[in-house]
């Protein structure tokens, strides 16, 4: 791996520092846990940590900011209910580490246009807001780079959509080290299971998101009748014809879910039902809602909870920032120093 062989060609390069963010644009959910916050969860017991609430990242394309601080407490209340806990990784706000600006600036000199351009996130986000293909958004990889390397970091725990994020800011770290000198580690993304994790929407298509489709994602605010009731409205069809046949994507979806929440003999039971062409749909989605039920309604009241104590909400939020910083500027210091410019 890059970091390993960075580390023994330069002993000052970190090789085990963790770094992740999570937008407030909405309220967490399914894919987000199982992309992304249930790493959190565990690597802050392996490794050093940081993780971020990217509210400068949901300014590309949320430029209203009026919900901004609300969501952004949300955000921040629903990562610690399910499990994130800011005594142990540094847990904080992007816009609070001003350092950032400044290495999304130098690092936009060594992106180019057309790569930008290429980019799947940026070009689905342009066909979808047409009215609003800001710079901010072509760049967003650049600013992303920015937050991972800021802390020098090494394993990126993401879910499957940021895969190509993560290599474009693999080639801009290469760019960096080979015009300045090596300062920065090359940044994987990371996932304990190795493959990195897509959580479909229940409709069968695309992807659970905070901000589309409202009734094919599940979020940890959602009540309990909300959940049976998208669980139940899931695309199915009358069952398999043929023993042992291949599953459509919707079921196949469905049967992705039940092993993100129910027990396995549960799963084996539908398995062995769908094989020998038995299964009853409506009886799954039924189990699946309530195993779903289990294991939010903990998180959902937790984060109630802790919603309703903004003193500590906004205690994490400032010693986050201050550790946060720290971090960054012992980057900065290097980068101005390998860039020549430490003018004083
Ligand atoms: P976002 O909500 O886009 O800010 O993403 C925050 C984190 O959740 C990132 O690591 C994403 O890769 C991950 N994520 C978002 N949606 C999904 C999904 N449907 N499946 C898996 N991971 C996801």
């Amino acid at each position: 791996m890059a970091s390993e062989n960075q580390k023994k060609a330069n002993p000052n390069i970190p090789a085990n520092i963790v770094m992740s963010g999570i937008r407030p644009t909405g309220m967490v959910h399914l894919g987000n846990y199982f992309g992304a916050i249930r790493n959190y969860v565990k690597m802050q017991d392996d490794f050093e940590c940081f993780f971020m609430i990217a509210d400068l990242h949901s300014l590309t394309t949320h430029p209203d900011t009026s919900l901004l601080k609300s969501n952004v407490r949300r955000v921040l209340a629903e990562n610690i209910a399910c499990g994130l806990n800011p005594d142990k990784a540094t847990f904080y706000c992007q816009s609070h580490v001003y350092e950032t600006g400044e290495l999304y600036l130098y690092l936009n000199m060594l992106a180019y246009k057309g790569e930008l351009e290429k980019t799947v996130t940026f070009k689905d986000k342009a066909r979808q807001h047409p009215e609003n293909i800001n710079a901010g958004l072509l760049t967003y990889p650049v600013l992303q780079t920015a937050d991972i390397i800021m802390h020098r970091a090494t394993h990126v725990p993401v879910g499957k959509d940021q895969e190509q994020h993560l290599e474009m800011a693999r080639n801009f770290v290469v760019r960096f080290n080979h015009r300045y000198g090596e300062i920065f580690p090359e940044p994987h993304a990371f996932n304990y299971n190795q493959n990195l994790i897509k959580v479909p929407g229940l409709d069968g298509s695309g992807k659970m998101s905070k901000s589309e489709n409202n009734m094919s994602t599940l979020y940890f605010a959602d009540d309990d009748d909300t959940i049976r009731k998208k669980v139940m409205k899931a695309k199915t069809d009358s069952g398999p014809t043929e023993m042992n046949s291949t599953k459509p994507d919707y079921i196949e979806n469905i049967f992705l879910l039940m092993k993100l929440v129910s027990a396995e003999d549960v799963i084996q039971h539908y398995e062995s039902a769908f094989n020998n062409c038995t299964i009853r749909y409506g009886d799954m989605k039924k189990q699946l809602a309530e195993d779903m039920i289990q294991f939010v309604a903990p998180i959902r009241q937790k984060a109630t909870d802790l919603l309703e104590n903004d003193a500590y909400l906004l205690e994490v939020m400032g010693k986050g920032a201050q550790k946060a910083r720290e971090s960054a500027k012992k980057t900065m210091k290097l980068v101005r120093e390998a860039m020549g410019l430490n003018y004083f």
